[in-house]
């Protein structure tokens, strides 16, 4: 199977990303935060990521990575004007 390549700090860099959320999927965990990506050797992957982060809220190593939304809606909104941030159903 023909998988894309792996995505590394240069290329979220180069999408305007300054942090990346690092999610615990621990059960019952559900910690989060946001990873400063402009420190890190712009070659990293983010399997290297994955792999080197550590819970700190209860120390598992069982991670995952994804587009920081906060700091991704912040900027489309300083961009733009526009605030795309979902509103509660009625
Ligand atoms: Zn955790």
């Amino acid at each position: 199977m023909n998988r894309p390549p792996e995505r590394a700090v240069a290329d979220w860099i180069a999408e305007g990303e300054t942090t990346i959320a690092v999610f615990c999927i621990a059960k019952g965990c559900g910690h989060h935060a946001a990873v400063d990506i402009t420190r890190l050797p712009p070659e990293t992957k983010r399997s290297q990521i994955i792999r080197r982060a550590r819970c700190t809220a209860c120390g598992s190593r069982e991670v995952k990575l994804m587009r920081d939304m906060d700091a991704h809606y912040r900027r489309m909104l300083e961009e733009r004007g526009f605030d795309p941030t979902p509103r509660p159903a009625r």
